[in-house]
């Protein structure tokens, strides 16, 4: 499969089959604490990157075989940067019922276009990490001439034109946007937009930049009492806490559950996206986590993936060029 890829375990997303419409990194901006690593193509112009009717092809194909609870336009770059998505979007719909999402930097919401193409989808998902100039500079490190207000303005246009379901992911990062003063402007300009969740999350996976740490449980808990209602906290190992304090646990997503087949292929072209563990693959991929732990040993052993240590936790990646 040339662009579909997962399901991979999704925190919010449940088990998500991936569609990567952009050649590896080609982004708009180079965020500090990116799990893909640096950006390879800075970039804010868009761009025909696939042909439309190949990756409905791949999905028509691809759908009939697995379990997915969204089909997420997402992947090795910012999805927005692909003219066109708007038609693959409506493509995804004819195919499928099952919901389509969209995950974006927000970088391109200030173009009418964009807006416009991204209202067939099911679920917008939006990051917004600062309210200020400076900040938004240090911690998404964005293409020049991007600024935030006009991000934050395009955003908040959208909520009025969209009748999907919007949530906006505010990504903590600490010494970085995690001062209560930032923490209130971002605050702040989120009571413009009409969204139905404000998701706080934080560093979990290897990022770009060493520097780029998470913040304590303790910390985000704060941090969430300063905004409004709508926040909710993010957690790790696929449970998420809503505002109300209640606990989920994505559906179907057990370890062991039935669900396809997996092999070797199916786990690299899931850690060519992102670095997971043992864990994460065998929830993706509705493996035993033995079965799980195996293809790793396999695609290790023949020197296809290699590992990572982060706060105790061994993540895996493909290697490059794999
Ligand atoms: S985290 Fe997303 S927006 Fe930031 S550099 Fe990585 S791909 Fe681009």
């Amino acid at each position: 499969m040339k662009y579909i890829f997962g399901p991979v375990p999704s925190r919010r997303l449940c088990r998500s089959l991936g569609v990567d419409l952009i050649p590896y990194k080609h982004c708009s901006f180079d965020c500090i604490y990116c799990q893909l690593g640096a950006t390879v193509h800075k970039r804010a112009e868009r761009q025909q990157f696939v042909e439309t009717g190949e990756v409905i092809a791949e999905l028509e194909s691809a759908l009939p075989c697995v379990e997915a609870d969204y089909v997420t336009l997402s992947g090795s770059g910012e999805p927005t940067l692909c003219l066109g998505i708007g038609e693959l979007i409506e493509g995804i719909k004819e195919l499928t019922e099952i919901p389509v999402a969209v995950l974006t930097n927000s970088s391109l919401m200030s173009c009418a276009e964009v807006r416009k193409e991204l209202l067939g989808a099911d679920l917008v998902i939006p990051s917004v990490d600062a309210a200020t100039q400076d900040v938004f500079e240090r911690i998404n490190r964005p293409c020049s001439g991007l600024r935030i207000e006009d991000i934050l303005c395009g955003l908040e246009e959208f909520s009025y034109e969209y009748s999907g379901k919007l949530w906006i992911e505010v990504m903590m990062v600490r010494d970085i946007n995690d001062s209560d003063d930032e923490i209130d402007k971002i605050a702040s300009a989120l009571t413009r937009i009409r969204c139905e969740k404000i998701q706080l999350n934080t560093v979990e996976r290897p990022p770009a930049e060493s520097f780029a740490r998470a913040l304590t449980q303790g910390a985000l808990e704060k941090a969430r009492r300063r905004f409004d209602d709508r926040a909710e906290l993010i957690v790790a190992s696929g449970i998420y806490q809503d505002a109300d304090g209640s606990f989920h646990s994505p559906a179907g997503a057990g370890l062991g559950a039935p669900g396809i087949e997996a092999d070797c292929g199916r786990v690299l072209e899931l850690l060519k996206r992102r670095p997971c563990t043992v864990r994460d693959i065998a929830e993706g991929l509705d493996l035993n986590i033995n079965e799980a732990a195996k293809f790793v040993g396999i695609l290790k052993g023949e020197g296809l993936i290699c590992a990572i240590r982060r706060e105790g936790r061994a993540y895996f990646f493909a290697n490059d060029g794999n």
